[in-house]
């Protein structure tokens, strides 16, 4: 299926346990989400800022920051009431590589809980640069929102992105940082044995053309799953459509033969608990239907 990369028993446990990896997983282990990244270093036209990532949640939906402490505490009494989370995971609200509150949280949780698998979820302009202390801090499990190969539609996508102090404002230069740190950011991943998955957000109009090319792209890099997010129309975008369910299905029809489709997504609050689709509400400690 044009997968080039064999998993060895650990890979296998990261894949099988995780249910963002597995769809049988997703029955059985849940994941935890901790909302302690709140800032980001890219602006996205599609993204209303004080709502949560859209790269990995649901919009709509504002999340208390913990701090790393506070993190750890929750991940305590999670894990000693629902033993079946077996994955933490810091998805936003922001990007969490530009935050260094997601490294403290890593630490301390991969010290207090080494068995719990670590996800995180990034634009990927950081990536090449943070990979070392993710790897250090046991994170095995990387996603990298990447819509698009082409410099030029990248430009369409981004307002601007902040680099080592720098700003760049939308224009090719700017996709050509921000899609080479993702490439490179996803080689050294795979490089060092952790999980990537790709989220692309599927934007009718501006990226059709990029969702094949891009499967291609990581398929032979050795990425694991592809998962295309239709767009939610906020923000500078609010005024495109985003595509149909039928509009989905085929394009992931279009990538399925060169990387494994996902196909299901719940699009989590950055603070989501739980077993897919079935959140614990955070008020009240129950799953939700
Ligand atoms: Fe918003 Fe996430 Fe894009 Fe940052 S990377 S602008 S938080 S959607
Ligand atoms: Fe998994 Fe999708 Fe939820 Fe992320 S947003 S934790 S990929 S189901």
């Amino acid at each position: 299926d044009g997968t080039i990369v064999k998993w060895d028993p650990d890979q296998m446990r990261k894949i099988q346990e995780h249910p963002c990896y597995s769809e049988k997983a997703s029955h059985t282990f849940g994941r935890a989400h901790l909302p302690v990244a709140p800032k980001c270093n890219v602006q996205c036209n599609y993204c209303v800022r004080k709502f949560d990532c859209v790269n990995e949640s649901r919009p709509g939906v504002t999340s208390e920051i913990l701090n790393p402490e506070q993190a750890l505490k929750k991940i305590r009494d999670i894990v000693a009431e629902h033993p079946y989370i077996k994955v933490v995971g810091i998805a936003g609200p922001g990007d969490p590589l530009y935050n260094e509150a997601t490294f403290e949280t890593f630490r301390l949780i991969h010290e207090n809980f080494p068995d719990l698998i670590l996800c995180v979820s990034t634009n990927g302009l950081l990536l090449p640069d943070k990979i070392d202390l993710l790897e250090k801090y046991g994170v095995s499990n990387i996603t990298v929102t990447m819509n698009a190969l082409d410099p030029d539609v990248a430009a369409q996508i981004y307002q601007f992105i902040n680099y080592q102090g720098k700003r760049y404002d939308s224009g090719r230069e700017m996709g050509e940082l921000l899609i080479g740190k993702q490439l490179e950011g996803i080689r050294l991943a795979v490089e060092r044995k952790m999980l990537v998955k790709v989220n692309t957000v599927y934007i009718p109009g501006i990226n059709d053309s990029q969702i094949l090319e891009i499967a291609k792209k990581i398929s032979s890099m050795g990425v694991y799953i592809h998962n295309i997010i239709p767009l939610i129309a906020q923000a500078k975008f609010a005024h495109l459509k985003p595509p149909t369910m039928e509009e989905k299905l085929a394009m992931q029809e279009l990538c399925k033969p060169y990387v494994k489709q996902m196909s299901h997504c719940q699009r989590c609050r950055a603070d989501a608990v739980g077993c897919l689709g079935k959140d614990i509400n955070p008020c009240t400690g129950h799953k939700s239907e």
